[in-house]
């Protein structure tokens, strides 16, 4: 989608640090992260948010959960512990209005989140 930051990543017009990719999913290191580990994982395919995901979308959300789990080994964070989180609209802080799953850890997690 024209103007999208994360089409950009996912089509490599716009320069990111992708640690993981194949035909449906990209993953790349958060700019600004929060976390020792902080890393976006994202459909290729421009998906606004949550609420945009249609059944035919479930075969890419399936396999970004497996990236996340196979990312949080390869990471060193899957025997501590780790966060995904997806941030929804405007409360929950959404900036970027291309689905995508922060993989957090490294770091005890609080919760409540704030
Ligand atoms: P959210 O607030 O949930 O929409 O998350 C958007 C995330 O994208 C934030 O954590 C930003 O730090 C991150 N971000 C913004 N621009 C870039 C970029 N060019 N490369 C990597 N991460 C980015
Ligand atoms: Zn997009």
């Amino acid at each position: 989608m024209a103007d999208c930051l994360f089409c950009g990543i996912a089509d490599g017009t716009i320069k990111a640090n992708v640690i993981y990719q194949d035909d449906a999913v990209l993953a790349f290191t958060d700019i600004a992260p929060k976390a020792p580990v902080h890393i976006l994982i994202i459909p290729r395919k421009h998906i606004a948010s949550v609420l945009d995901i249609e059944a035919i979308d479930s075969g890419v959300i399936g396999r970004i959960f497996e990236v996340a789990g196979g990312l949080a080994r390869e990471q060193g964070i899957a025997d501590r512990g780790f966060r995904l989180v997806v941030n929804s609209g405007r409360d929950a802080g959404q900036t970027v209005f291309h689905l995508h799953y922060h993989l957090l850890g490294g770091r005890q997690m609080t919760w409540p989140p704030g």
